[in-house]
């Protein structure tokens, strides 16, 4: 398996598992067509190869992109479970029935993937993080979770990669000129995850499996990536896995990591 990762932030997110030239999107923030198509060319993967897209939840940074992208390419499948689709259909101006549901818990098979939805605590209705195995490899992707929570930290031990969120830096949100509101919102249970919280969910489940990690959804004006990188290795030298290669995705620029 292979990975790609298109966008990473608040602005945006899309994130691209390849696996055996199919290619399963998660999420689809990316809002001028045009754009999405570049950063997809520039790790060169074609439309032609997406076998489904799969969504975490409804925000637009998630699926802004949607009603554009399928009006020129409806043949591609959409998941989501029922509360996100309801969701994401109106926002995106995509028929509701265009979607086929999946239930949280339960595996489900997108061209050579086999994909399993986990809730996560976020501030919509009924968000979720995925593991999608194919090859034997088991990959992890949950961003926007709002507390590192044990059920979460579960499917991580099955990761052989991983793509964790490390939203902010607790100092950085609290000296931030944000609004006392929005503050609260990003660090409460159902915002987004501290470096620390992801350091600690790293702490405490990564398994013996991991061999990659990236650090996504970094905010760009609480976080910088070298606190972000720093938070998280020091927890993986605590667990003597300092061999994990560890990076942080970059907001706008598509990049690729993995197997070969
Ligand atoms: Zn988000
Ligand atoms: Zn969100």
């Amino acid at each position: 398996m292979k990975f790609h990762s298109l966008a990473s932030s608040s602005a945006g997110n899309a994130y691209l598992v390849e696996s055996a030239g199919s290619v399963l999107m998660i999420d689809c923030g990316i809002a001028a067509r045009s754009e999405m198509l570049a950063r997809m060319g520039s790790v060169g993967i074609s439309p032609d190869s997406i076998v489904g897209i799969v969504f975490t939840h409804d925000h637009s940074d998630h699926a802004k992109g949607l009603g554009v992208f399928h009006r020129k390419f409806p043949d591609i499948p959409l998941f989501a479970n029922l509360m996100t689709s309801e969701a994401i259909a109106s926002s995106a101006g995509v028929p509701e029935e265009e979607f086929i549901p999946f239930e949280n818990g339960q595996s489900f098979e997108v061209g050579p993937f086999e994909v399993c939805a986990f809730p996560i605590p976020h501030d919509v209705p009924d968000p979720v993080g995925f593991m999608v195995r194919a090859e034997g490899i088991g990959y992890f992707h949950a961003t926007d979770v709002g507390t590192p929570l044990d059920s979460i930290g579960v499917h991580l031990a099955e990761a052989d990669y991983a793509t964790l969120e490390a939203n902010h830096d607790r100092g950085l949100l609290a000296g931030s000129d944000r609004s006392e509101m929005l503050k609260r919102r990003i660090r409460g249970p159902r915002g987004h995850l501290s470096n620390d919280e992801a350091a600690d969910l790293v702490r405490r489940f990564a398994s013996r499996r991991l061999k990659a990690l990236r650090l996504a959804h970094l905010s760009c004006e609480c976080n910088a990536p070298h606190l972000a990188d720093a938070a998280v290795r020091d927890a993986l030298r605590e667990i003597a896995r300092e061999d994990v290669d560890l990076a942080v995705l970059p907001p706008y620029e598509p990049v690729t990591w993995g197997a070969a």
